[in-house]
């Protein structure tokens, strides 16, 4: 029986930062009035997942999409029915109003990442999205247990396997460091990485979303944590199992790929 294996070398990586603004345009602002503390909290956006995400781009020289709103506008991490995708203050919109917001902010920013992962697997390169966000330390209560989580789906094998490598380089550059995987979120919930492991249907995409506790990033500390991440993505990517690495790409049983049962999608 042939081994089947996702590339782990990538050719490609792009960053991206769906929850990187608070900001709400002008024409709607009038709707978040009673929202400011909203906006300015954890709610509106990633706080810090910006800088973060801009510096691990400038490392691994890659490319970045940023949202240029908030979330509270429109979620760009969910689904287009999903019953978050506008919040408590851009739901009494009328109906044209939002159809407004999904044209000139969901669409052309879900648009314009997919369209560069497409080229860069048009030209036959295996490419790696990193979705870079962030989480508040104190949720409902109780204290989150890791300052990073990788949110991959582990029914695809080299999501798992960079995952766990990558886990490893950390625990040894940065053993201080809680790492986690899927957590504090499963990377398989609803979300844009979803979305595009769904339509770019290959097995050459990979995508992590790297959770950032806002704890670690607050020291002022976002250039020195994306430097230790992404030498240790480094590591991960170039101690990955030989047999790997230049196989053809295939896809296991059951992961979303070009040969699995559209059911299983
Ligand atoms: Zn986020």
């Amino acid at each position: 029986m042939p081994s089947l294996f996702y590339p782990m070398r990538f050719d490609a990586v792009a960053v991206s930062c769906e929850h990187a603004s608070n900001r709400i345009p002008a024409r709607y602002q009038a709707y978040f009035r009673r929202a400011r503390a909203a906006l300015d909290s954890h709610r509106g956006w990633d706080i810090d997942a910006l800088s973060v995400a801009r510096a691990i781009a400038r490392r691994c020289r890659a490319p970045i999409f940023a949202a240029n709103a908030s979330r509270l506008l429109i979620d760009l991490n969910r689904s287009p029915h999903h019953r978050a995708l506008f919040s408590q203050w851009s739901r009494p919109l009328p109906s044209d109003a939002r159809a407004a917001i999904v044209e000139g902010y969901y669409q052309p920013y879900r648009d314009r990442v997919e369209a560069h992962l497409r080229a860069c697997l048009d030209r036959g390169e295996s490419v790696l999205l990193l979705s870079v966000h962030s989480f508040t330390p104190i949720w409902e209560g109780v204290e989150r247990t890791a300052d990073i989580g990788f949110l991959y789906d582990p029914r695809r094998r080299g999501e798992r396997i960079l995952c766990a490598q990558w886990k490893d380089a950390l625990a040894v550059a940065a053993p201080a460091l809680r790492v986690r995987r899927n957590y504090p979120y499963r990377g398989t919930n609803d979300g844009f990485s979803v979305a595009l492991r769904r339509s770019l249907r290959s097995a050459r995409f990979a995508c992590v979303e790297l959770e950032f506790n806002q704890a670690l990033l607050s020291r002022g500390n976002s250039a020195t944590i994306a430097g230790v991440v992404a030498a240790a993505l480094d590591r991960a990517r170039n101690v990955a199992a030989p047999a790997a690495l230049d196989a053809e790409v295939g896809v296991e049983p059951g992961a979303h790929g070009s040969t699995s049962p559209p059911h299983q999608r």
